[in-house]
């Protein structure tokens, strides 16, 4: 403690902006395999940048982004708001779980979308295009094979 202390004197701490220099962003969760009751260590993604992670972002075309197989042979997919941004195509796609309610939904993209904003100084205008994917928990599939279809067209 007292040594984090003396570090933190020595290194002030980087300014706040550092904090939305990046945009892909991920989180690790416990889970229990609804197969054999194994807890499994998940890494969830809530937003990706596809120039920023390109190997994130081919795990989302292949739909093994948020995805966990357990050593029983069970595959387990976390099917959770996520936000996906793809420069080069000037598009951002948003998986809105079909099981959270309406508002639910536009307050988890409200919420991402601001860190995404953020970023830029000023935003292009097509980050406000938001293309709205719902996807229901035995559905996952569908969000990665939608980007597959539009990731390279722009929305307008
Ligand atoms: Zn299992």
């Amino acid at each position: 403690m007292a040594l984090f202390g003396l570090f933190k004197k020595k290194f002030p701490p980087p300014p706040a902006r550092a904090s939305v220099n990046t945009v892909t962003r991920f989180r690790l969760v416990q889970t229990k395999c609804p197969t054999c009751g194994a807890l499994i260590e998940m890494k969830i993604y809530d937003t990706v940048d596809a120039a920023e992670d390109g190997p994130a972002f081919l795990r989302l075309l292949e739909a093994r982004l948020n995805s966990s197989a357990c050593s029983c042979g069970r595959l387990i997919s976390a099917v959770c708001p996520l936000l996906v941004h793809v420069p080069e195509s000037q598009r951002v796609f948003f998986l809105a779980p079909g099981k959270m309610s309406e508002s639910d939904q536009n307050a988890a993209a409200d919420q991402l979308m601001h860190r995404l904003l953020a970023r830029y100084h000023p935003p292009p205008p097509y980050l406000t295009n938001l293309d709205v994917v719902e996807v229901d928990d035995h559905e996952y599939e569908a969000f990665a094979e939608y980007i597959r279809k539009n990731q390279r067209r722009p929305l307008i």
